[in-house]
């Protein structure tokens, strides 16, 4: 397994900021992953799984980061009776799963084309779009306990709610079986439709974490963050999208410092002008080391 011991972590996150951690490391099977739960609580040292890094802006980390993208391997598929299962490593690109279903012509998981996410990554955020959301198609999850345990669940014995999981809390995901059923339309179009979409409204050609913020039950978080001012609001490099005021991007060399304090600033903005408190959905992750072991 690669281990790099004071890594950059900057280009493992697709708004490409981030600091130095104290371990880097990229596990190829279980046992890896076994050995470096181990290693952090030994060294009691905080510890931060990493998918593809499109929902988690990195400050400076005194711990470890566990990079998922060697955990992967070629998919699994089962038909089933009018519907197949698909099993993937919690390392796959989600594309893996989104170009089965383009092939089979089936329904849901297609409506996250576009996502540069780990299949683990979007299982933990229940990352979704277009009305629809990734745990609608789980059957199946396997993962490592913090005690370095594996288990096994399935999707109805787990608690998924908008952008929740509970993972990693409840541990490492390495594997994930999706069930998929036929669409009724033509589910290439469909993609094309989503990409000319997502083209038209999100800053999807610089580097950005996608939305910053959960939509509160009043309204889109981007509509509130419009109508109170804050599309273009930027310090040093980085700025809400003037395309997409939910989108924080990256204007080259970004900091986490200025980063975080847009965030908190837009949060102010948007609580002054409308009474509503919106909530980060993006992972801002930094720890000065003094806590012990944890799990960011
Ligand atoms: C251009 C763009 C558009 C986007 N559009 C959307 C959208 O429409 N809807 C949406 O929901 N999201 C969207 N996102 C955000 C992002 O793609 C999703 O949240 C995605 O699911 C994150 O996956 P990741 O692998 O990059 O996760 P990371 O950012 O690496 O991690 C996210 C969280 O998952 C945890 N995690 C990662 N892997 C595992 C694992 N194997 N086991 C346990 N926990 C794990 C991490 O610890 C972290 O808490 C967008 C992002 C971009 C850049």
């Amino acid at each position: 397994m690669k281990i790099i011991n004071n890594a950059d972590l900057s280009h493992l996150t697709t708004i490409k900021i981030g600091g130095r951690c104290h371990t880097l490391a990229f596990p190829e099977t279980e046992e890896d992953i076994r050995y470096l739960i181990n290693l952090s609580r030994d060294k009691d040292m905080p510890v931060y799984i990493l998918g593809r890094g499109s929902n988690t802006i990195f400050g400076s980390i005194k711990g470890v980061v566990i990079n998922m993208s060697r955990l992967r391997s070629t998919p699994i598929i089962k038909e089933g009776n009018n519907h197949i299962e698909v099993t993937l490593k919690g390392g796959n690109p989600l594309s893996d799963l989104i170009n089965i279903s383009a092939e089979k012509n089936t329904d849901g998981v297609y409506r996250l084309y576009g996502f540069p996410a780990t299949v683990g990554g979007a299982v933990s955020m229940n990352a979704g779009a277009y009305g629809y959301e990734i745990s609608k198609s789980l059957k199946r999850i396997k993962f490592i306990t913090w005690e370095g345990i594996t288990e096994e669940a399935e999707v109805s014995d787990l608690y998924f709610g908008y952008r929740k999981s509970p993972f990693p809390h409840l541990g490492v995901v390495t594997e994930v079986t999706f069930e998929l059923h036929p669409s009724a339309t033509s589910v290439k179009e469909e993609i094309a439709k989503i990409k000319t979409d997502r083209i038209k409204k999100q800053p999807i050609n610089m580097p950005t974490s996608g939305s910053t913020f959960k939509n509160p039950k009043e309204a889109p978080a981007g509509l509130l963050l419009e109508k109170s001012g804050v599309k273009g609001l930027r310090r040093g490099n980085v700025m809400f999208s003037r395309k997409h005021a939910n989108f924080l991007i990256n204007l080259g060399g970004g900091t986490f410092e200025d980063a975080v304090y847009l965030i908190k600033m837009a949060v102010e903005i948007v609580k002054n002008e409308t009474g509503i408190v919106l909530e980060e959905e993006v992972r801002l992750v930094e720890d000065s080391g003094a806590d012990g072991w944890k799990i960011l």
